[in-house]
Parts: structure tokens; C-alpha cells; sequence
């Protein structure tokens, strides 16, 4: 089927208000549920063979993010669909005013390859639970899950409603040439540019969910337990996540410090040999492997890497001496590398996030709250989050998303579902008595008098 004919097809049902009701969105959420429970296996398998993710991390960060997702769309969904009520200005009354969320129409979800499984279905659920209907288009890097909810996606969700469209480039671009009534794209910066450029011939809205440099900074508390959560969040699916910590900033005294912790986390976390670990995953294909391993020219390797192309495994590796002007601190690495840079303090450390694009994430650890006060006032990202890299996005009452080159718009929890909805507002005056006489035309010098001392 041609993207006219699927985007005609999906139109006609959200036309014809199926998508509409609570009862709906809620069977539809539920069902999505049972997918991820009942395919468990399926899709984590996927996941591994995509990216040698382990089936825990697969089920913890794909899985189970994507039902946190959709149990607390079902808990809050009565209260984000009901009217708001607002209140009339005396002159206007008797009047009701409120505000009431509608669903978009049809929306297109672009995902990208590092988390093939969420970056596709947790978009979804809010666009299932402001009551649209949607195009999936999973990343055809991430080939066995994109086929998995190609196949899966039709068995448990209404098919008039939501489709999955796979495949790579041209796919993409024949899609985005539709106009669809919102589109959601996850990945980098350059084709966010293009989908926004796409997306304008229709005036089409976008959310962009990109990339970045995310920096940690480390100004205080206790290094060891810094070292061990910077480690978690970065390494991770082998670093392939957008809010992993790109880089760290810390003091010369505790640079060499962190970095032996850091080394001895990873130790912990994958063993002498991490290549060895079910729990250290691969990079997706030799493309960015090459890419990854070209950037570690740009500093003195501490600790790590150890590299092999057939097997797409690049150790988890700590640089120093890095060069700020080296291409492992101009683009986002996106793959194990953590190049640590020494700044003189935390005022330093601003100064030097400032002068870079904002981040998608940044992260504080200290344990003085002087620190986070002026961290949260002075850094602008994304999201920001003291003492833990990543995590933050377990909670799904957060808004998640990017600023500046990071992304426009956001999403989880209620901010899903105010992204995929329009909120239309609704005047009500009752006829009868015209109390609006006062406004109209001719303006005589009492009305004008009256007007003035009212208004
Ligand atoms: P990718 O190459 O898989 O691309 C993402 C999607 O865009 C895919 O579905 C792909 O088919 C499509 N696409 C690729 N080229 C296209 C084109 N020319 N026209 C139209 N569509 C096209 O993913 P990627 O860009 O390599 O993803 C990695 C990037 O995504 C990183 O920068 C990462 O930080 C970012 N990312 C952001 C988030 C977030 O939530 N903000 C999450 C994950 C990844």
C-alpha cells in the first residue's frame, strides 16, 4: 500500500471518530500492555540480536519504560481528557468558557536504532492516549525489532488505526512527504533538519528528539559512588544512548581519582574482560564502530580500548589530556569512550557548557547544594539531573526532550499527551438578553465614558 493510500485509510477511521472515545484509547493502551508482557521474549530477543543487549537491560529500559509509560497514561487519563474549566471576565458574563484536549488526527512516529523498541512505542502511547491514530516507522538499522513490531504491532492493536511502515531512507521520505497531522522524530541532528524541512511544506508540527555533547560535572561528594553512576549511564548499551554522559568535567585534583574509579566501575559492572560479560552490548553496525574507534584520537586512553571490528565491541574506555578541538569533543561520540576534561571549578565548568550548544541532558554531581542551585539556574539543556546519570527518565512525570540543537518539544507522561493533542478552547454565551450591547457600534460619548471606567 502506497503512504497516500495508508495515510488515507488511517484518516477515514479518525474521521470517523473511532479513535475518539476513552473507552478506546484505554483498550488500545491496555492491549499495547499485553503486548509487552505476552511478547516479552520476542522483543527482547530482538533487542540482543540488534544490539547485543542483554534480554535484563532490553526488558529494563525498553520493556518495562514502555508500561511504566502506559500504566500512568491509564491512571491519569480521565483527568488530562476532562474540560478545564476557565473563568469569564465579569464584562462577558453570563458565559462559559473551558478548555478541552482533541486528538491531532494522524500522526507519524519516526524511531531511531539505539532504543528501537521505547523510541517507537513510548510516542505511542501518548498518541493512543490523546486518541489518534499513527504511522510507526522503525529504524531499519535496528532490523530484528524493527520485523518484530512490524509483526506484532497488527496482532494486539486496532489495524484501521495504527500501522507499522519499515524500511530506510525512501520510506522515510515518501512518508514525510504525506501530510500528517503531527510528526515525532527520534534521532540525530542532521535529519531532524530534514524532517523539519519536510514537515513545513504542510505546516505540519514537529516534535524533534535529538541528540548531543550531555556533560557530567563533578565538583564534589563522594567519587567512587560518582564514578559508578557516570559508568552506568554511559556504558549502557555500549554508550549508544542519547542522554548518556558524553564527557566529564572535574577538578585536577579529582581527575586521576575519578578515572581509577571509574575503571574499577567498570570492573564491577563487565568483569577484567567486558567482551566477555552478557551484560555489554555491541555497537549497531562497522559504520559507526569505525566512527567511534577514529575518535579516540582525541585523547590519552587510560583505561579500555580494546577493540574489534568483526565483533563491533569497543571496550569501555576513559580518556585524558583530551583535546578540546579534537572531533571526540566537537561531535557526540554516541559509542564507550568518556573523555575526562579538567576544569579549575563549577563556575568553569558552566562557562563551558555555555559556549557549546545545549545538551539534551546535564549532570551534577556534588554534594553541596550551592552547586545544584546554581546548576539548575545557570545551565540550560534538555533536562538536567544531580547525582544520577539517566535514571531520571524512569519517571514518567517528567517532561523528556531537548532545547536549541537538542530538540524541540517534549514528551512522557502527561506532556505525551498534551503533545499529540490540540487544546481547543470553547466560548458559551447563551442568547437572550444582549449584554453585549455595550460594545458595539455607534460609541456616543456615554458609552465611551462607560467603556473606560469598566474596562
Ligand atoms: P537513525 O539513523 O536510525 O535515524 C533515525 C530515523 O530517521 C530512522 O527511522 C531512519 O530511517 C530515519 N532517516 C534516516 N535518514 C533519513 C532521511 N534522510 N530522511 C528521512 N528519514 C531518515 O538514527 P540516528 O540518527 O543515527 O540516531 C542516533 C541519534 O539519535 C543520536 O544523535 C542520538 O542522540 C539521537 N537520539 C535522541 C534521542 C532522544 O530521545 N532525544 C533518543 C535516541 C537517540
Amino acid at each position: 500500500m502506497s503512504a497516500v493510500e495508508l495515510l488515507a485509510d488511517l484518516r477515514r477511521t479518525f474521521r470517523a471518530g473511532t479513535t475518539r472515545p476513552a473507552g478506546w484509547r484505554r483498550a488500545q493502551l491496555e492491549a499495547l500492555r499485553r503486548l509487552l508482557t505476552e511478547r516479552e521474549d520476542e522483543l527482547t530477543g530482538a533487542l540482543e540480536e540488534d544490539l547485543g543487549k542483554s534480554r535484563t537491560e532490553g526488558f529494563l529500559s525498553e520493556v518495562a519504560a514502555v508500561r511504566a509509560e502506559i500504566d500512568y497514561a491509564l491512571k491519569h487519563l480521565d483527568r488530562w481528557m476532562a474540560r478545564e474549566r476557565i473563568a469569564v471576565p465579569g464584562g462577558l458574563r453570563p458565559a462559559r468558557a473551558w478548555a478541552q484536549a482533541r486528538p491531532l488526527g494522524v500522526v507519524l512516529i519516526i524511531g531511531p536504532w539505539n532504543y528501537p523498541l521505547n523510541l517507537v512505542l513510548a510516542p505511542l502511547v501518548g498518541a493512543l492516549a490523546a486518541g489518534n491514530a499513527a504511522v510507526l516507522k522503525p529504524s531499519e538499522l535496528a532490523a530484528s525489532t524493527s520485523r518484530v513490531l512490524a509483526r506484532l504491532v497488527p496482532q494486539y492493536l486496532d489495524r484501521d488505526a495504527v500501522a507499522v511502515v519499515e524500511g530506510g531512507v525512501e520510506v522515510s521520505t515518501d512518508l514525510l512527504a504525506q501530510p500528517f497531522d503531527h510528526v515525532f522524530y527520534t534521532g540525530g541532528e542532521r535529519v531532524g533538519k530534514i524532517v523539519m524541512k519536510a514537515a513545513a511544506e504542510h505546516l505540519t508540527p514537529v516534535t524533534l528528539e535529538l541528540g548531543g555533547k550531555s556533560p557530567a560535572v563533578v565538583v564534589g561528594g563522594n567519587l567512587r559512588a560518582a564514578a559508578r553512576r557516570i559508568a552506568y549511564g554511559k556504558f549502557m548499551n555500549a554508550a549508544q544512548t542519547c542522554v548518556a554522559p558524553d564527557y566529564v568535567l572535574t577538578t585536577p585534583a579529582a581527575a586521576p581519582v575519578l578515572a581509577d574509579a571509574l575503571a574499577a566501575a567498570v570492573r564491577d559492572f563487565y568483569g577484567s574482560d567486558p567482551r566477555t560479560s552478557g551484560d555489554y552490548g555491541r555497537i549497531i553496525n562497522e559504520h559507526h564502530f569505525d566512527r567511534v574507534v577514529g575518535l579516540m584520537d582525541g585523547g590519552t586512553v587510560v583505561s579500555g580500548g580494546r577493540h574489534d571490528r568483526a565483533d563491533r565491541y569497543i571496550e569501555p574506555t576513559v580518556l585524558r589530556e583530551v583535546d578540546p578541538g579534537s572531533a571526540l569533543m566537537q561531535e557526540e561520540i554516541f559509542g564507550p569512550l568518556l573523555p575526562i576534561l579538567e576544569v579549575e571549578d563549577l563556575d568553569a565548568a558552566i562557562r563551558f557548557i555555555a559556549a557549546r550548544p545545549h545538551p539534551l541532558a546535564a549532570y551534577l554531581f556534588s554534594d553541596r547544594d550551592e552547586h545544584l542551585e546554581a546548576f539548575t539556574e545557570q545551565v540550560q539543556a534538555g533536562g538536567l539531573a544531580h547525582n544520577v546519570c539517566t535514571i531520571q527518565l524512569a519517571v514518567p512525570g517528567l517532561p523528556f526532550g531537548g532545547v536549541g540543537a537538542s530538540g524541540t518539544g517534549s514528551y512522557h507522561g502527561r506532556q505525551s499527551f498534551r503533545t499529540f493533542s490540540h487544546v481547543q478552547p470553547v466560548f458559551s454565551k447563551p442568547v437572550g438578553v444582549d449584554t453585549l450591547r455595550l460594545a458595539y457600534p455607534p460609541f456616543g460619548p456615554i458609552k465611551r465614558k462607560l467603556l473606560r471606567r469598566l474596562l
